[in-house]
């Protein structure tokens, strides 16, 4: 696991209370398995939660589908563009691992003049590994997971340098289960905003 010192400057470690502008785009970022779709529905509403493995279904009717990644990735960033240019906060559930792939994401936020925030879910390769080996179609080698803890690593400082505010890392289980999401008032005027979320929203 990496010390705090592989995290940028300004990420706040394992807060009580994520606070989020809304609207916000939030990325969601983590390995295969980390827990990045439990927390989106822990935390979200459902139409707020862009997920890449869904766009995967809705192209090939099948969410593991790798050969879909290129479709079902138009679809996660036109989704993306249309839900952000309404003010809606919008949550990316894809590993969000590359800079690169980071980088559409805040261009559409940034045109839509929408905050964008960073919630990483830091947990032990061989932890993630193991939830993988349970589920149906993610039963990939470790050399998988091994390629993408290397990708968060090296690009994890960038985080700061892109704008992402606030940068959450959780990184334990109980992080991730005692964690709770508020979202501040709105200044641009997403009609869901003000009310926190700390439960799962309805
Ligand atoms: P993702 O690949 O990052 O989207 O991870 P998922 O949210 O799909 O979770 C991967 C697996 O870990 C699933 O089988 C979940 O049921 C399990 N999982 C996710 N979060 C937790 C958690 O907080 N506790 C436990 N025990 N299992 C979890
Ligand atoms: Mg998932």
């Amino acid at each position: 696991m990496a010390s705090w010192h592989d995290y940028p400057a300004t990420a706040q470690l394992n807060p009580d209370v994520i606070t989020l502008p809304s609207p916000c785009l939030v990325l969601l970022i983590g390995l295969s398995g980390a827990g990045k779709s439990t927390f989106a529905a822990r935390h979200f509403r459902a139409t707020e939660v862009v997920s890449s493995d869904t766009c995967r279904a809705l192209v090939r009717d099948d969410e593991a589908d790798q050969r879909a990644t290129t479709d079902a990735f138009e679809v996660v960033h036109l989704l993306t563009k249309l839900r952000l240019r309404a003010h809606r906060t919008t949550v990316i559930d894809a590993t969000n691992l590359k800079r690169a792939d980071r980088a559409h994401l805040l261009k559409l936020a940034q045109s839509a003049a929408v905050p964008a925030a960073a919630i990483v879910l830091d947990l032990p390769r061989a932890l993630c590994h193991e939830r993988n080996q349970r589920r149906q179609g993610r039963d990939f080698g470790p050399d998988v997971l091994e390629a993408q803890e290397a990708r968060l690593r090296s690009d994890l400082r960038s985080l700061s340098e892109d704008g992402l505010e606030p940068i959450v890392i959780l990184d334990s289980v109980a992080a991730i289960d005692s964690s709770r999401v508020g979202r501040a008032t709105s200044s641009i005027g997403d009609a869901s905003s003000g009310s926190p979320s700390e439960s799962r929203p309805t």
